[in-house]
């Protein structure tokens, strides 16, 4: 237990409040629970209990270890009741004015030295800091769903923010058991902005018609490595939900063009598909068995008869490159024959895309040449930085601009990642993997390609990429 933080308050017993009420309740503290609705903190305490049921169920706790735990969290029916407390986590609705409200009236009740945080996902912690008496005890201290489960805490500091508060709430969180990162109250903070291509390019690749949605997630799951592909994952957040994020933080943004929202998940949104809490929304739920999406395999007799692997892989005529950000089309008129290429692939599967002008025999051979390494292919339609590159460039990209603006560390920034949404590697340590050079090839290339603001290269990624270039 945090011995200068003995005291805990969570306001609002939605998920959010429950959840951390639980967290800060299993590491010793005694917490009072408020919500405006009485029903609310009923069924959070109820929710907290049939938790920890399920828990002692399994031999994680014993019975006593469960009911010493809930005993802890007290109910508060009156604001007042929270004067003593030496922590304040307000989770309750995503609205300005009531967590504007709520900061001032618990500056007049608590104590001077009491910490105010907000589990905000989207609101400044700066605005809602401003007008409270000692701003600088305000910050953010955000919690992933479900919070007894997700390791990270974003500890958001406002401009107000001390480095004091910031360190006491690191060190708390670390007691808790939690993994933190320090962040700056910019719009997402790190994983709610740096994750915004995860979503972004996938609803691209489908309203571009490139790929079924089943082909695209498998491609980012299965060739990517993530855990979850990305429009799957949309259905998971709840299309609303992912909707209204990509909004705010393009909004919050100046409707900076990186973060368009997608007029398909719109209609989605608009349509009431929102996913598996609806029944439907990219997919139906519960999910189908999805069929076999990998190319079925190709004859011995379509194999090239010469093969060439030098910097690039020659196929008897058919030049097979790993994407660099341009179609298969543009290579092949450049190179004046058939051209196929492939995605990054870290999982046993690898996407393709021929050139429209290549001979069917073109692509079976690239396909062969594959299978015979074991992996499966997918195929889709001529695009751009494929499905993995370029998502993982934009992700690298974003994380490079969050980091060149004093969002966050580098480290900070890829532990985010891996733990807020459990990306197999940071974006940072990934472009670097990669190479930088190569990262901001595929990104001019797209950038070329559409001629949209999207793709622009973050400043310090052309920085990396010429700092690299000095050490080869
Ligand atoms: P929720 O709707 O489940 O719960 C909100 C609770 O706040 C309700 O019980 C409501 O009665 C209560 N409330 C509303 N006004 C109040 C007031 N003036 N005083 C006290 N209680 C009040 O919401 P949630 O999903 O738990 O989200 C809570 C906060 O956590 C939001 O700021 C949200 O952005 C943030 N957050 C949500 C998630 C998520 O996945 N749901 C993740 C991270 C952060």
């Amino acid at each position: 237990m945090t011995k200068t933080l003995h005291r805990v308050a969570v306001i609002g017993g939605g998920t959010m409040g429950a959840g951390i009420a639980e967290v800060a309740a299993s590491a010793g503290h005694s917490v009072l629970l408020y919500d405006i609705s009485a029903e609310a903190i009923t069924r959070a305490i109820e929710g907290i209990r049939q938790r920890l049921d399920v828990r002692v169920g399994r031999g994680k706790i014993s019975a006593e270890q469960a009911s010493e735990l809930l005993a802890r969290i007290v109910p508060a029916t009156e604001l007042n009741q929270l004067a003593d407390a030496q922590l304040v986590i307000e989770a309750a609705s995503e609205r300005l004015e009531i967590k504007k409200a709520l900061f001032s009236q618990l500056a007049e009740i608590c104590l001077p030295s009491t910490l105010l945080t907000s589990n905000t996902s989207s609101l400044s912690i700066t605005a809602i800091a401003a007008g409270v008496k000692h701003p600088e005890r305000v910050a953010g201290l955000h919690f992933f769903n479900p919070a007894p489960v997700m390791k990270l805490v974003e500890v958001v500091s406002g401009l107000a923010t001390s480095t004091e508060v910031v360190e006491l709430l690191y060190q708390c969180v670390i007691a808790w058991g939690k993994q933190p990162v320090r962040c700056r109250s910019t719009p997402g903070f790190i994983v709610n902005r740096v994750a915004r291509p995860y979503y972004a390019e996938a609803w691209r690749a489908l309203e571009e018609q490139v790929a079924s949605a089943e082909v695209i997630d498998a491609a980012l799951r299965d060739g990517g490595g993530f855990p979850m592909g990305p429009l799957a994952l949309t259905d998971l957040i709840g299309q609303d939900v992912n909707f209204a994020v990509t909004c705010s933080v393009f909004n919050a943004f100046w409707q900076d063009r990186r973060f368009l929202p997608s007029l398909l998940q719109q209609e989605l949104a608009l349509a009431g598909r929102l996913g598996k809490k609806s029944g439907h929304g990219v997919y139906c739920w519960p999910a189908q068995v999805s069929p076999e999406l990998a190319v079925a395999a190709v004859a011995p007799e379509n194999a090239a008869k010469n093969i060439k692997r030098d910097v690039v892989t020659e196929l008897d005529d058919v030049l097979l490159l790993e994407t660099t950000g341009e179609t298969a089309l543009a290579l092949s008129v450049q190179h004046q024959r058939p051209v196929v290429v492939y995605d990054h692939a870290v999982g046993d599967t690898v996407v393709l895309a021929s050139a429209p002008t290549n001979p069917a025999s073109a692509t079976d051979k690239a396909v062969y040449y594959f299978q015979q390494q074991g992996k499966k292919v997918l195929r889709i339609a001529d695009y751009p930085g494929l499905l993995v590159w370029r998502t993982v460039a934009m992700l690298a990209n974003e994380a490079l601009d969050a980091l060149q603006k004093g969002v966050a560390s580098a480290e900070d920034i890829d532990i985010a990642m891996r733990l807020g949404v459990n990306y197999p590697h940071g974006p940072l340590a990934w472009g670097e993997s990669l190479g930088w050079g190569r990262v901001l090839r595929l990104l001019e290339n797209l950038q070329q390609h559409y001629g949209e603001e999207r793709y622009r290269p973050s400043a310090l990624l052309r920085q990396k990429a010429l700092m690299e270039m000095r050490h080869e």
